[in-house]
């Protein structure tokens, strides 16, 4: 028998529900539930400088007047922190991790880090020692390649050594990185994966520490990113608008279409989800980024 299927919408809490993670929330929801799997929201919260009081509240009330449904408890990543030491350990133990002082400055932009600190093994001092506790940020060396099919973007090959290079898994401020994170929460506690294709480039170095970790890698789809009438990402970066609240079903049905599923008109959300679970399909979902509207 195949085992369930376990989604997962992971919002960080830095802004409200916008559409683009409508998108990405709908979709991964949409994918499990047509499975009979399961659906977590996890909500990333370890970069607590860059956290807004208040928005991981939000995002869950916005998430419950769109008529989503998440199995158990929501998962929250400031609560997985002695997991992460755990995989930082691992890592150490099989010579991975090494300090970095490269100043930002001394580091060329956009290009892989250049190794400068590579001989700086972080020596191993058994499973419970702390290595988190560093002036600098500890970076993890990449090796060899990753393959993986995503259900959108096709087949992808990347050379992990130059696409990111190494990258930090703990900071030099002594926050867990996100790449870190994400990777060690995905594998325990997603088979797939489905989010923004902005975040595809950073799978293959999630997929990198997973393969350095021997834990389960999960599947991925990246849906497209949905732009602005100015062609920008629609992100809380970008100061995207939230989703209205008071009337969801236009808004659910825009996210629909823009995934060009088959199309429908339900007269209530509970209609919506009712036409929408079964309908589901990931091979309608096109794979170029377009405007939303
Ligand atoms: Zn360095």
């Amino acid at each position: 028998m195949q085992s369930e299927l376990i989604g997962r919408f992971a919002p960080s809490p830095t802004g409200d529900l916008h559409f683009g993670s409508l998108l990405a929330a709908l979709a991964s929801y949409c994918d499990a539930k047509h499975h009979h799997g399961r659906w977590h929201v996890r909500i990333d919260d370890i970069d607590e400088p860059r956290s807004v009081a208040g928005s991981a509240s939000a995002i869950l009330k916005s998430l419950d007047i769109y008529g989503f449904e998440w199995d158990g408890d929501v998962l929250w990543q400031s609560h997985h922190l002695p997991r992460y030491a755990d995989a930082l350990s691992e890592l150490v133990k099989h010579q991975f991790i090494f300090t970095c002082n490269c100043s930002r400055r001394k580091l060329p932009s956009g290009m892989a880090y250049p190794g400068n600190c590579r001989d700086q093994v972080v020596p191993y001092a058994g499973k419970d020692a702390c290595y988190r506790k560093h002036d600098h940020a500890l970076r993890c060396r990449m090796r060899g390649q990753v393959s993986f099919t995503d259900a959108v973007q096709g087949s992808q090959t990347v050379n992990l050594e130059t696409d990111p290079g190494d990258i930090i898994v703990w900071r030099r401020d002594q926050l867990v990185s996100y790449a870190l994170a994400c990777a060690i929460d995905d594998s325990d506690k997603a088979t797939h994966v489905v989010r923004g294709a902005d975040l595809l480039s950073s799978t293959s170095a999630q997929i990198g520490i997973m393969q350095a970790l021997h834990i389960p890698v999960p599947q991925y789809a990246h849906i497209p990113v949905a732009l602005d009438a100015n062609g920008d990402k629609l992100s809380k970066h970008s100061k995207a608008p939230a989703i209205i609240t008071q009337e969801p079903l236009p808004t659910l049905l825009q996210a629909w279409n823009f995934l060009e599923q088959i199309p429908m008109t339900p007269g209530s959300v509970e209609e919506f989800w009712q036409h929408a679970v079964p309908a589901w399909s990931m091979d309608r979902v096109p794979a170029q980024t377009r405007m939303a509207l």
